[in-house]
Parts: structure tokens; C-alpha cells; sequence
């Protein structure tokens, strides 16, 4: 390709590569760690009612009913609440507000693969040190106060959580940088650190609704931390769109919020399917890390990952496979419904 007109910035950069989303054929699709329930009803008939002929106007630039609802589900006020086109989005936002030339990322080798590729497009400095052996989180180099921490709670895609407890010694040992706490899986069984917002003004927790709430496709996350470190999200957000969420988003997520009993009732039902396909898992002889996640980090017996998943593909199921060094003895199931998690077990019985 040629990349003339391309900016320095870009030239040599390598995107992050999102789960496939396929068209031609209908697969199970335990993949990209949507959820298997819709959305909430009331949700949708929000978004049904937004979209009218107010799409004429601007949406509210704030988007306050949702930081209010966000707001009151955490306890929180309004202003410690900042929201955006997705978490994706909130975590560049987190990018160019509190990393620079003197304040490098840090985040384990293992975790979220969009983090290197945001600190290559905003050309911030890295310290990465590695998991543990055993894929446990590497606290004590998550402890040095040299830069601004990004934690992944539980993490992606081992499915591992730490304790409030750990998240708080990361946090307390930083009092110079922010420390951001990924929450996007929390809900489905890890401790938060949200009551933590309240002693430490360094910690950021950032949420989505693409997980838990079964809203991957609106595009809506959440930044909750203290009011110094929203205005600092706000004002690197009003620096390049002031509308990041538009009115059939701003009031769908504030519905979807609102209805807790909801939200509560399928998460239980996921963490429920999850349990029990992981026991199937290990009965069949697999390695299956503990999971406070939407998702499995599944191991064969004979470890050969690549030609289990193939082999799912050709079935029409599909699962997450990362050829990369340390994980590629391992799949990452999302946990789906009971019936597609039934067929996922039956079809590793019969493959493996
Ligand atoms: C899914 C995911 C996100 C992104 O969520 P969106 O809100 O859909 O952009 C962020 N962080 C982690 C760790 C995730 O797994």
C-alpha cells in the first residue's frame, strides 16, 4: 500500500484487530464476549421513543440524564461521572488526559490488546511487565508510582480477578499517578473498586454497557472517579466532539441503567451457565482458569488451541484464538446461552 499521505503518527502503527463479526454464515458466537440476553425492554423502548423527529436537534453535549443515572446506581454525584462512545472511547479519552512524555502507560504483557496500540497512536511511553507464570497479576511492578496504571479487573482475556484489597494496595502505592481499573467484566462476579472512589482521588474506574448490560452495539462506557479527573476526561473529549453519544444512546443507557432487577437478573444467569460449563470443561480433562468474567480461558488436554478452534469453526461455533507467546495453549469462550454453551461442551467432547 502506498502510505505517502500518511501521517508519521500512523505510518508504522498496527491496529487492534476486534473479534470477528461474521456475515456469510450463522455461528454460535462466543467470540467477541457479547452477551447471549437482549438488552433491557425498557432500553429498548427508549431508544424506540428517541428515535423521532428530535434527531433534528443536537443531543445534550453532557449527556446528563445518563451521568445522573450512573450516578445514582453508584452512589455517586454526577460530576465524578464521565461518559462516551463506547469504554474504547473513554480509554483514549484516559490516554490523552493522563499519560505524556513524562508519565509512561503501565500495563501488563498479558491484558487488553487495545492499550499498546492507543500508547503507539498517542505515542506514549510503556513500562510492561509480564503476568505471572501462573497468569496472576504482577502487583508489586503495578506498585512503583512511576506512571499512570492501567488494570484490567477481571482481566482479558485470562478471566482472572484480584480482591478489592490488591486493587487498593496498587492504588494506595500510586499516590502520584492515576490508576485506572478496567471494570468492563466486573459485573459478572469480581469485586469492584468503586467504594474506593471515595478515600483515593487517584483512581479511575471505567465501565461499559456493551457487557453486562447487553448493549455492545449502542456504543456506551463510563468513566467514574474523582471530579478533578472527570473535568480532565471532559476536557479532552470537548477537544475533538462535543457529541460523543447521540440521543438514542444518551436515553437507552439511561434506561438500561435504571432497570437494575434486569441487569442483576442476567447476570446471575450468565454467571450460572458459566459455572456449569466450566465444570463440563474440566470433566472433559481441559484447563480452565477460575472465571469472575463473561468468558472461559480454556486449555485442552493436548494444548493445541489452534486446531480446537478450527475444528469449533468448521462446526459453527466460534471462540476467540490469540496466537501470541504464553497464551496460545488456550481459547476464550464467551459464556453464551445454556443451550449454545450445551452444544460448545458437546462439540469439545467429541473434538478433543
Ligand atoms: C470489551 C472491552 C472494552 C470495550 O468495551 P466497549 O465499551 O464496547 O468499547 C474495554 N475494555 C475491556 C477489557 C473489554 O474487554
Amino acid at each position: 500500500m502506498n502510505k505517502r499521505y500518511w501521517s508519521a503518527r500512523i505510518v508504522n502503527i498496527a491496529p487492534y484487530v476486534p473479534g470477528e463479526q461474521p456475515k456469510n454464515r450463522r455461528y454460535i458466537k462466543l467470540n467477541t464476549n457479547e452477551n447471549p440476553y437482549p438488552p433491557s425492554p425498557k432500553a429498548l423502548a427508549a431508544a424506540r421513543a428517541a428515535a423521532s423527529e428530535e434527531l433534528r436537534l443536537y443531543p445534550d453535549p453532557d449527556a446528563s440524564a445518563l451521568r445522573g443515572a450512573a450516578a445514582s446506581f453508584y452512589g455517586i454525584r454526577p460530576t465524578q461521572v464521565f461518559v462516551g462512545n463506547g469504554s474504547d472511547e473513554v480509554l483514549a479519552c484516559c490516554f490523552l488526559a493522563f499519560t505524556d512524555a513524562q508519565t509512561p502507560a503501565v500495563f501488563p504483557d498479558i491484558t487488553y490488546s487495545f492499550y499498546p496500540v492507543y500508547a503507539l497512536l498517542f505515542g506514549t511511553k510503556t513500562r510492561i511487565p509480564p503476568l505471572r507464570e501462573d497468569f496472576s497479576m504482577p502487583v508489586e511492578e503495578l506498585c512503583r508510582n512511576d506512571g499512570t496504571v492501567l488494570l484490567t479487573n477481571p482481566n482479558a482475556p485470562t478471566s482472572l480477578a484480584l480482591s478489592r484489597a490488591q486493587v487498593e494496595d496498587i492504588v494506595r502505592a500510586n499516590p502520584d499517578h492515576v490508576v485506572i481499573v478496567d471494570e468492563a467484566y466486573v459485573d459478572f462476579g469480581a469485586e469492584s473498586a468503586m467504594p474506593l472512589l471515595a478515600r483515593y482521588d487517584n483512581l479511575l474506574i471505567v465501565q461499559t454497557l456493551s457487557k453486562s448490560r447487553s448493549l455492545a452495539g449502542l456504543r456506551c462506557g463510563l468513566a467514574l472517579g474523582s471530579e478533578s479527573l472527570i473535568a480532565a476526561m471532559d476536557a479532552v473529549k470537548n477537544s475533538f466532539n462535543s457529541y460523543t453519544l447521540d440521543r438514542v444512546a444518551i436515553a437507552a443507557a439511561t434506561a438500561s441503567i435504571e432497570d437494575r432487577a434486569y441487569f442483576e437478573t442476567t447476570c446471575q444467569a450468565v454467571i450460572r451457565t458459566r459455572d456449569a460449563a466450566a465444570a463440563r470443561l474440566r470433566a472433559l480433562g481441559c484447563t480452565v482458569l477460575p472465571s469472575a468474567a463473561n468468558f472461559l480461558f480454556v486449555s485442552p488436554p493436548d494444548g493445541n488451541a489452534a486446531a480446537l478452534f478450527a475444528a469449533l469453526r468448521e462446526q459453527g461455533i466460534l471462540v476467540r484464538y490469540f496466537a501470541k507467546p504464553r497464551i496460545d495453549r488456550f481459547l476464550r469462550i464467551s459464556v453464551g446461552t445454556e443451550e449454545e454453551m450445551q452444544t460448545l461442551t458437546d462439540a469439545v467432547a467429541r473434538l478433543i
